[in-house]
């Protein structure tokens, strides 16, 4: 363990994480209280373009560059960019993980012999987090996958709140017949399951314009101009998060790594707040002798299966020209309680504003137009048993507690997946006719995990912090991310992490002296 420094730093707020958690925690406090100081530390090097920006909107060579430096222990490793192709189905799960370039995963640990696992559960580690790789969907959750402690025209509100900072468009579509149709034929067959409940619409993308081009939203929209606005914030790359310093149960800092020098110190804080993902959240506050009952477990990740479709020809409108806005969207069917615990996409390739490099090549070409894919998220069966442990014996590549995943599919995990399959194919069969069959991925695939830093309102052992994200038993000690979600859900999460953030970022900033 590294020597700490004497005369250390002080701040108002640390955060640990750059990612959107940890990005809209500095928001929201900067926009409450500008006057105070406020520094986050990311373990990843900072990346191209403008702070916290999605590669996605960069040149292909800064994306290339980006992508491999928040590969954390892989940087530099050149991985094959996503493509929908599946490999036959065993009927259980593709044998090889996909890993998305800019993850690196868990490695060793992420399965037990015999256990479903994590095997494909991946990690960013780069300034922006995962917000600089990610698909920006957005959808609201309905029913039970709601937080279920936060009043409910309040949780509204939030949403409203985390769809601006994020820059939710709900219409990047246009007129588009041909997505209108699809919506269409796809409501016809699913409506009617659940009459009432949340109908087919469109998925809601954190994706906005600048004149013909799409520029994807995600960290740097939420941090906005704050660099430039408020001069006692400041984001240090290249900074890992050791451990969190206490004084008796009041969280008063952290024990920082500088990772260019291997120097430590310490800075001291008013209020830290750990946003560094569900799986290493728990880690550094492990690391730090937190280690409240329900750290880690509760792991819950969704049920990931996908498929291809070839959609009729009648309904297939032409791609849009060169000159003409993309146009972008898919199909939206939402979760319904009791009756369809799940959402679906349907995604035509033509309406996704990436091209044909998504398509394998025996699918690109003439035709190819016709591809749409299949995304389904089932919700998980919750265990407490499901947990990410750590085993001080051994380091992973930050020399921080290695990673040990226990997780496993129930009865109830299996209902939902042959539900999936049997939905994904009915509504394959109302648009076209399936050309590779519904697959479930590996554990991890969607790299939606939640629930190991789960939210509650009372400290029973069955959570790790309130509904303000103050973890139990400690003071001025605060989390966010993923982790914290403490329902079974289906919709993607970040939308719902970046209200959970909002929030509880605005009640630190009120608790904070003036
Ligand atoms: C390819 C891809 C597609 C996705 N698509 C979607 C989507 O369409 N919709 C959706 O809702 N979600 C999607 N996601 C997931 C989404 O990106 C995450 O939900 C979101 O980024 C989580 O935000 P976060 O701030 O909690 O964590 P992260 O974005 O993971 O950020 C955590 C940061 O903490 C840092 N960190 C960790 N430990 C330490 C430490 N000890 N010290 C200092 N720093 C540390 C990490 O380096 C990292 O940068 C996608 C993700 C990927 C990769």
């Amino acid at each position: 363990m590294p020597e700490a420094h004497s005369n250390p730093e002080h701040v108002d707020v640390l955060i640990v994480g750059s990612g959107p958690a940890g990005s809209t925690y500095a928001r929201v406090v900067a926009d409450a209280r500008p006057d105070v100081s406020i520094l986050i530390v990311e373990a990843g090097p900072r990346l191209r373009g403008t702070l916290g920006e999605h590669t996605s909107n960069m040149s292909p060579d800064d994306r290339r560059i980006s992508q491999r430096l928040a590969q954390g222990p892989d940087a530099g490793v050149d991985r094959p960019p996503p493509h929908p192709a599946l490999s036959e189905t065993d009927g259980q799960a593709r044998t090889a993980p996909f890993i998305f370039p800019g993850l690196f995963p868990i490695g060793d640990g992420a399965a037990m012999p015999g256990e479903f696992g994590l095997p494909a559960a991946a990690m960013s580690t780069g300034v922006g987090g995962m917000g600089v790789h990610w698909s920006a969907s957005t959808p609201r959750p309905s029913g039970s996958e709601r937080n279920p402690f936060i009043p409910s025209a309040e949780l509204d509100s939030l949403y409203d709140q985390a769809e601006g900072l994020l820059g939710v468009s709900k219409d990047l579509r246009g007129d588009d017949e041909m997505l209108a149709t699809l919506r269409d034929l796809v409501a016809a067959e699913f409506d009617s399951d659940a009459p009432g409940a949340s109908p087919v619409g469109y998925m809601p993308l954190a994706i906005g314009r600048r004149g013909n081009e799409l520029q994807v939203s995600g960290t740097s929209v939420i941090l906005g101009d704050l660099a430039d606005r408020v001069p006692r914030f400041s984001v240090r790359p290249e900074t890992l998060a050791r451990y969190i310093l206490t004084e008796g149960d009041t969280a008063v800092g952290a024990l920082l790594e500088d990772r260019m020098t291997d120097s430590a110190y310490e800075v001291r804080a008013e209020r830290v707040v750990v946003c560094a993902d569900s799986l290493r959240t728990p880690q550094l506050l492990f690391a730090s002798g937190v280690r409240p009952t329900a750290l880690g477990h509760y792991l819950n990740d969704h049920l990931q299966m996908t498929a291809l479709v070839k959609l009729d020809p009648a309904n297939v409108r032409k791609w849009p020209t060169p000159e003409s806005p993309s146009i972008v969207g898919s199909v939206l069917i939402p979760f319904v309680d009791g009756i369809r615990p799940m959402q679906g996409q349907l995604i035509p390739l033509s309406r996704t504003g990436a091209g044909f490099h998504l398509l394998p090549e025996s699918m690109a070409g003439a035709g190819a137009e016709e591809i749409a894919i299949l995304a389904w998220y089932g919700a998980k069966d919750i265990q407490v048993g499901d947990a990410v442990e750590f085993d001080e014996s051994r380091a992973d590549p930050y020399g921080m507690p290695a990673m040990i995943i226990h997780y496993t599919l129930t009865d109830a995990d299996r209902r939902v997946i042959e539900l999936m399959r049997a939905n994904m194919a009915r509504c394959a069969e109302v648009v076209g006719s399936l050309i590779a069959e519904p697959t479930l991925a590996p554990g991890g695939s969607s790299l939606h995990y939640q629930g190991t830093i789960r939210m509650g309102p009372n400290d029973d052992g069955t959570c790790v912090c309130d509904t303000y994200g103050r973890v139990w038993s400690r003071t001025h000690l605060y989390v966010g991310g993923n982790g914290v979600i403490p329902t079974s859900t289906a919709a993607n999460p970040t939308l719902t992490t970046v209200a959970l953030a909002a929030r509880a970022a605005a009640r630190l900033a009120a608790d904070l002296s003036a």
